[in-house]
């Protein structure tokens, strides 16, 4: 029987179908071997973002994007080894943060990250503003990295997971990420390619999630839980609220001098600390190295006193070719050229600042793309937001607009004032942490 045309499997999931295990490979390697065309990709990526999958068609895409590469083999490294991923977040650096302090207690931390998704960030994104930075190591380095180092911090490649690669980049600008099957393959595709023992998911919700709605985004920790399971790999997934931005900065280097901050120990940063403990402590009972949660905490906590956390970082820098002195003085990472300060045109207290707007508002100022070929540019973001409970006054700034375009500052400036809600009363703090799916 011959195979079946791109505009078959198109139409078939665009007129409701479920797909066969080889329509879904088919896709699949016409993504990773440039056999499908760009618009032949991003059509299906809608069909099935508006029609769906059934479990058993997620579990194939999942198989499949693994299997567009090499499964890395680790077994030679004998320290557990254990990832985190998030679903994608505002503000969200905690993979900086994490890889270090986890190696530092003595775990291994091999990490497939991708770039900006959506309204969201990207860790090699914001990896990519310390100069020289390599995202892109071979399999072999990779592993070599991970044996000397501890971490390895990269991209997928053509050998690791490659229709990822391909499929993220085209789902980013097409509005095809909020998505569960899509989602849930794309992260449990390379994760399992990666050569991890176990894993532990942040799966947010909230204004600033891809699925904003709890139940939603439970249903899909559920998802990858189980898909880890039937792969042999212990996965724990953390639900965590992304409401607000985490942190003070959205932007590539702006969030790395941030998560460097972080990483010292730095005073004002309780929210990222907060979930990078939530997600450490998961990630170290997982590796077997702690006994409890508080024994992780501890532990976590001392290489952030010790120095060890961001000495570890900085060694991750080096090994992957980034220029170090960008982490040992944070000021000489790329600088945007035009600072605004967006004021409070009211006294009162925050109540709350919809980190969808506001990672919006970075978006539009360059730091992520519109088109699949855009550069985004490292220096341009927000810092100085001001967090949900905090009392302002009457033009004290909410946040600071670093931007290189003078064109793009007044509609940044109106998006994050409409995000930022000033009222009277002390609102009330919801946890960031919710729950924990095992
Ligand atoms: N992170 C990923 O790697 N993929 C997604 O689809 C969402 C978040």
């Amino acid at each position: 029987m011959t195979a079946a045309l791109p505009r078959d499997i198109i139409a078939r999931k665009r007129d409701g179908h479920v797909l066969t295990a080889d329509e879904i490979a088919a896709f699949v390697q016409g993504a990773s071997d440039g056999s499908w065309a760009d618009y032949q990709l991003a059509a299906l990526l809608m069909a099935v973002t508006l029609k769906g999958m059934t479990p058993q068609e997620t579990a194939e895409l999942t198989n499949a994007v693994m299997a567009s590469g090499v499964v890395a083999d680790l077994s030679a490294i004998r320290r557990p080894k254990v990832d985190k991923h998030s679903t994608g977040g505002v503000g969200d650096k905690l993979s900086l943060l994490l890889a270090p302090m986890v190696v530092a207690c003595g775990v291994a931390v091999p990490m497939i990250s991708g770039r900006g998704l959506g309204h969201t960030g990207g860790t090699l994104d914001k990896l990519e503003s310390i100069a020289g930075f390599r995202v892109n190591l071979t399999l072999e380095q990779y592993a070599e990295q991970i044996r000397t180092v501890g971490a390895a911090l990269i991209g997928q490649t053509a050998e690791l997971a490659p229709a990822d690669k391909k499929l993220y980049a085209l789902r980013d600008v097409t509005a095809t990420v909020e998505c569960i099957p899509l989602i849930c393959a794309s992260i449990m595709g390379k994760k399992l390619a990666e050569g991890i023992d176990s894993l532990v998911l942040d799966v947010k919700f909230g204004k600033g999630a891809f699925l904003p709605e709890k139940a939603r985004a439970k249903e899909l920790a559920q998802a990858m839980v189980a898909i880890g399971k039937a792969m042999g790999k212990p996965v724990r997934a953390v639900l965590t609220a992304m409401d607000q931005p985490l942190g003070r900065t959205v932007g590539n280097a702006l969030e790395v001098a941030e998560a460097v901050e972080g990483l010292r120990g730095k005073a004002g940063l309780e929210d990222v600390m907060e979930v990078t403990y939530a997600l450490g402590e998961q990630m170290l009972l997982l590796a077997g190295v702690a006994k409890d949660t508080h024994a992780a905490r501890a532990m976590l906590e001392a290489t952030v006193k010790n120095g060890r956390a961001v000495a570890k970082f900085r060694e991750i820098v080096e090994a992957q070719g980034g220029d170090v002195r960008m982490i040992d003085d944070v000021g000489r990472l790329p600088q945007a050229k035009l600072l605004k300060d967006v004021r409070a045109a009211r006294a009162g207290y925050v109540q709350s600042v919809d980190a969808k707007e506001v990672a919006i508002a970075a978006l539009r100022l360059g730091a992520g793309r519109v088109r699949a070929e855009d550069k985004v540019d490292p220096a341009v973001g927000v810092s100085g937001l001001v967090k949900v409970g905090e009392k302002v006054a009457q033009g004290q700034p909410l946040a600071i607009i670093h931007a290189n375009d003078a064109d793009q500052i007044a509609a940044a400036e109106s998006r994050i004032t409409a995000a930022v809600a000033v009222g009277d009363a002390a609102p009330t703090r919801q946890p960031l942490i919710d729950s924990i799916i095992e």
